[in-house]
């Protein structure tokens, strides 16, 4: 009997043990960069770390740094790159760089180590590989490939269908001669290698020269001839290109027509009847993401849906690039050819690389490509300035990819930085979303109305 209180007893402790450690959760952190795995620019000697501790009473460093810590846990620091102490594989590449993460509450501690990997990992960088003799690969759908650095601004036109000559492949690029002495690197997946070549073989390669004077020049790589340029305007909406096997063309566009009745009635065109077609960038890739785990791609399709949402109330016609579906970037540009619209706007929210501690410089970032598009990224960059008092990082004429459309102005906005804690919370807000589209739309009308016919 006293054995069994005894052991009653004994018993009653240890399950009160048990619910006290119930009741005392361990302190925990959840890392969202760097990912494991993930490539650091070693270079660079420092990176932005971001997530969340589950206390926000919670201290957290990493690799010795202190972070920053919101009011519900969100992190975010800026530390050194260290090496690993030892190097280990994760999804077949050697990391070796180490993230050690430390939070302390009171007498609770939490530890996590995320591996990355750096450019000096194993695995990293392939040589490229080097053909000889060359080999040919036939590009399976039209291509447009920007020139960067002193060619910004250019833009090589492939034909699908056409056959190259590929010199090497590096990573998952063919380096591919396009004539003139110009090579350009075609992804792997948009072309087929060691195709034999239909006869007669073909290219059908040009290269886009946009002007600041909004002249385009287009060059035939193909054969020094052949290219027809007309009905050129001063002051041009776009410029419409078209190829194919034999000859290309080139021809200025003109406003819209909802402008023509402005012009005759001298009222304001205001965006009635306009065709704008909505971009929101990244998916099936996430884009950035915030230290909540708040993704790129889901904020830019909301932020999306607020700017249509406002723009139909006043009289435009909206369509996007892609909605809930995944469409690879190549696509939703394809995508935008086929609907032929007014006007692009390509919706993100900006990250930054390893080096700069996005705590110190962020701000608003407008990007357009076609000089015709100069004055509509002004308009909306300064719309958004005015109305979400950010700091102004520049409107920059950039080689991105939705930008090279050439037949309306497009731009591509990054209005802030998600992967700041107070920014992702801001995006996180509908009421936040309705101001920035609210300001997104403005510069849009005011761009419109600014224009003169034609
Ligand atoms: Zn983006």
């Amino acid at each position: 009997m006293r054995l069994n209180q005894f052991i009653h007893r004994i018993l009653l402790v240890f399950m009160m043990d048990l619910a006290l450690g119930a009741t005392a959760p361990a302190l925990s952190i959840k890392v969202v960069r760097p990912e494991s795995g993930e490539a650091m620019a070693l270079a660079e000697g420092a990176t932005f770390v971001i997530g969340t501790v589950d206390s926000p009473d919670a201290t957290v460093s990493c690799n010795g740094v202190g972070c920053d810590v919101d009011a519900d846990g969100a992190f975010i620091g800026f530390v050194p790159i260290r090496s690993a102490s030892q190097k280990a594989e994760v999804g077949g590449k050697i990391c070796d760089a180490q993230f050690e993460f430390v939070a302390h509450q009171r007498e609770q501690e939490a530890k996590t180590i995320v591996l990355a990997r750096t450019s000096r990992g194993a695995g990293i960088m392939p040589a490229p590989e080097l053909f000889d003799p060359p080999k040919t690969v036939r590009v399976t759908k039209d291509l447009w490939i920007g020139l960067e650095g002193a060619q910004l601004g250019q833009i090589v036109f492939i034909l699908g269908g056409s056959c190259l000559t590929a010199r090497s492949l590096s990573g998952d690029s063919y380096r591919c001669d396009v004539g003139d002495g110009i090579q350009v690197p075609v992804a792997s997946a948009d072309c087929e290698l060691d195709v034999p070549a239909e006869p007669p073989p073909y290219r059908r390669c040009f290269l886009l020269l946009p002007k600041e004077d909004t002249r385009v020049d287009v060059v035939n790589l193909t054969r020094p001839s052949s290219v027809s340029i007309d009905s050129w305007s001063p002051n041009p909406w776009g410029c419409e290109f078209s190829a194919t096997r034999l000859d290309c063309s080139l021809k200025h566009k003109l406003r819209p027509s909802n402008d023509k009745t402005a012009a005759e009635t001298a009222v304001e065109p205001g965006l009635r009847g306009l065709r704008v077609c909505l971009d929101p960038g990244h998916h099936p890739d996430r884009g950035a993401v915030g230290p909540r785990g708040f993704e790129e791609r889901e904020s830019n399709l909301l932020l999306s849906r607020e700017i249509a949402t406002l723009l139909e109330a006043q009289g435009a016609q909206v369509s996007y690039t892609r909605e809930e579906q995944p469409l690879p970037i190549k696509e939703r540009h394809a995508r935008i050819r086929e609907l032929k619209p007014d006007l692009v706007i390509s919706v993100h929210n900006n990250s930054v690389g390893d080096g700069t501690d996005p705590r110190l410089r962020h701000g608003t970032q407008t990007f357009y490509l076609h000089p015709w598009s100069k004055p509509l990224a002004e308009a909306v960059h300064q719309a958004i300035l005015q109305r979400m008092e950010t700091a102004d990082l520049g409107c920059i004429r950039r080689n991105l990819y939705i930008p090279r459309f050439l037949e309306c102005p497009v731009i591509l906005i990054e209005p802030e930085y998600i992967i700041l804690p107070g920014q992702e919370k801001k995006f996180m807000s509908p009421d936040y979303r309705r101001k920035l589209a609210g300001a997104v739309v403005e510069g849009i009308r005011n761009f419109v109305n600014a224009r003169k016919s034609p």
